[in-house]
């Protein structure tokens, strides 16, 4: 069922846990991800980045929307770091249940501003919003890309942007980085920041860049509203990973159903084990619509 990310995370801001955002761009990464969240008897998210919808195209998310309605699990469509309104509108027209407006590369005021604007549109629809205050760093190998620099969110300034943009959710900057992590880097979260953060605003917070982290940490967050986890490298390596493997050991042959099973099952390894590290799984049961 297609649900509002509102609908989704307070569920999930109550009870403690996270709900995985994966990225998307084919057919056959929504099918594992929804395959195995009804496996799971989890809720899920797909998302969808601005330079994804321009790779598939709109129709895409009819494809999408088709296959959330049916799945037996309360799914949301979401726009992943849209930083205009016109990836705002695009994704509300194309059916979107969720947006992502972008500013955290802005000077403050500005961002503030912008994301304002989005809510306001967004709500007038029934969409929800996710802002983002501070950056999240960039490893430089992942399509969501993000800042050189680690830009940490203001646990102060948390109260004045929740309260002047009336976002829905808040995507924190806590020490994460998008795609994996060089070996000199360790990835760590500050779950002290995180803590404060959680202690000032009183909406779900959202943890970018969630691939390649310990998993102590990611637990840790779930206490403190982290109740929305965005993850795009670890599934995709493992999917792409072994399709290169099956390639080569299959070079002659050509189906797509021949050469897509066995990347399927890697990606849906992975995604079982993200749901189980989340805590999402067996929480459909807890919203009222996946019980029939
Ligand atoms: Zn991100």
């Amino acid at each position: 069922m297609l649900v509002t990310m509102k609908e989704l995370l307070q569920v999930a801001y109550k009870e403690k846990f996270a709900v995985g955002s994966f990225n998307v761009s084919n057919s056959e990464l929504v099918r594992a991800i929804l395959a195995t969240a009804e496996k799971k008897k989890s809720p899920a998210i797909l998302q969808i980045h601005p330079n994804e919808i321009d790779l598939v195209g709109d129709e895409f998310v009819s494809y999408c929307k088709e296959a959330a309605y049916k799945a037996k699990v309360p799914v949301v469509i979401h726009l992943d770091h849209g930083e205009s309104m016109d990836d705002v509108i695009r994704a509300i027209r194309n059916g979107y249940t969720s947006v992502m407006m972008d500013g955290s590369h802005l000077p403050y005021e500005e961002n503030v501003r912008k994301t304002r604007e989005a809510v306001e549109y967004a709500h007038s629809v029934g969409v929800s919003v996710e802002g983002e205050l501070g950056t999240i760093g960039d490893n430089g190998n992942s399509s969501e890309g993000g800042s050189s620099q680690i830009l940490y969110t203001d646990p102060e300034q948390a109260i004045d942007f929740v309260e002047r943009t009336n976002v829905d959710t808040l995507a924190v900057a806590i020490g994460t980085s998008h795609g994996f992590y060089p070996k000199h880097l360790e990835p760590k979260i500050q779950i002290d920041r995180l803590q404060k953060i959680y202690n000032n605003v009183k909406v779900p917070l959202v943890l970018h860049g969630g691939s390649d982290n310990p998993d102590e940490d990611i637990k840790e967050s779930t206490k403190y509203g982290i109740a929305k986890i965005n993850l795009s490298s670890d599934m995709k390596r493992a999917f792409f990973n072994q399709l290169r493997d099956t390639l080569s050991q299959k070079a002659e042959d050509f189906e797509p159903d021949v050469l897509f099973p066995e990347a399927n099952e890697a990606a849906r390894r992975v995604l079982e084990n993200k749901m189980d590290l989340f805590g999402s799984t067996g929480k459909a049961e807890l919203y009222q619509l996946s019980r029939f």
